[in-house]
């Protein structure tokens, strides 16, 4: 029997469904049965739509096929239905057939966003709003790089000829989630619904256990006690032209080119759950160690690299800390850039144990 992808639950045994691959990724998977691979993604009908895994699938599929399949299997997974193709399911191309699909995208928040699922839905606040304009088939059209707010975290969002007021709150439904350079980001096209929402508490501190922050989110606070400091970090000359660190008086590869004074530490901090390495930059270190722009004039600099050393071993190590800033994903697994550093007293700790009740969906 042929059925639509909305009527099918784990209870689901012989039918056949017609729907459309709208997403097709591979992923490897090494067990002690030996290398494998498989493939995952959306698929979806007029009906709706529904992710699904795939043991084992034509090589000849590709995104946007419409495909016939029977004897497939429906499970629960991560609290959604999920299809299964494995090596019994029939997977018949309908190269000829056209299928329009219902897009139905599942409501995240912004700290639960990941890329299994690539379009969402996701509400927040505006912020930040910078226009850019390019040039597309002749025509000059503005793409908005902005920023979106939850109470759980925050993320770029790039709108192509669209207009959100900075400040409102908006739900967009269909925004596409990628990553770049370990963060994500939203983008919003044509085909994305926007509506204005109404506001909702945006929390003053959104505080994480490090064992939580395993995907990219902006605009969040670790605590914790830092355990190793970096000795490369703390007062460092910088080539004015290539912004590389340099050892010596002059860069290697502008020679003429100024050399600058800059503050940049990397360390490691522990909370109980897990250990992550941070790094923090020249503003989020200034505030810190209460230096001002003068104070790092190279031509009279107001301090030394043992004084700013000797301070950030003070400032950072063994006390406890709140660091506001974003996890990214490096490539030795999640990071976190450490925008405002303090210690941790009463009131932040108060703070801190309030932003824990938030409810994550
Ligand atoms: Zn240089």
């Amino acid at each position: 029997m042929t059925t639509s992808v909305d009527k099918l639950n784990e209870q689901t045994k012989n039918e056949t469904v017609v729907v459309k691959i709208l997403s097709l990724r591979e992923k490897e998977t090494k067990t002690e049965k030996g290398e494998g691979v498989y493939h995952f993604g959306m698929l979806g009908d007029a009906s709706g739509t529904l992710p699904f895994t795939a043991w084992s699938i034509p090589a000849t599929i590709r995104a946007g096929d419409v495909v016939e399949l029977k004897n497939f299997s429906v499970k629960t997974y991560n609290d959604s239905l999920r299809l299964y193709i494995d090596s019994r399911t029939d997977v018949v191309l309908r190269p000829d057939d056209k299928l329009d699909v219902k897009r139905v995208y599942r409501d995240y928040k912004i700290k639960n966003l990941n890329l299994r699922d690539v379009f969402v839905s996701v509400s927040g606040l505006i912020k930040d709003p910078i226009d850019k304009t390019y040039e597309k088939d002749g025509l000059e059209k503005t793409v908005t790089h902005c920023t979106l707010e939850d109470d759980t975290g925050s993320i770029r969002l790039s709108l192509f000829d669209r207009k959100l007021a900075p400040g409102r709150y908006y739900k967009i439904d269909g925004a596409k989630l990628s990553e770049y350079k370990g963060r994500y980001r939203l983008t919003a096209g044509d085909k994305t619904q926007i509506v204005e929402v109404n506001g909702f508490h945006l929390p003053e501190i959104r505080a994480y256990d490090l064992n939580e922050l395993q995907t990219p989110v902006d605009s969040v606070s670790i605590s914790g006690v830092v355990v190793f400091l970096g000795e490369k970090g703390g007062l460092i000359s910088r080539c004015s032209e290539c912004r590389k660190t340099v050892d010596d008086i002059r860069c290697p590869d502008h020679p003429e080119a100024k050399i600058i004074l800059d503050l940049y530490a990397y360390f490691t901090i522990e909370d109980g759950t897990g250990d992550m390495q941070c790094n923090a930059g020249r503003a989020a270190l200034m505030e810190l160690l209460g230096l001002k722009d003068e104070d790092l004039n190279i031509e009279k600099p107001k301090t030394s690299k043992a004084e700013v050393t000797r301070q950030l071993t003070e400032k950072l190590m063994s006390i406890p800390l709140l660091l506001d800033g974003d996890a990214v994903l490096g490539t030795n697994g999640p990071s976190f850039r450490a925008r405002m550093i303090r210690r941790m007293d009463d009131a932040l700790l108060k703070k801190v144990m309030e932003s824990y009740e938030v409810d994550l969906q």
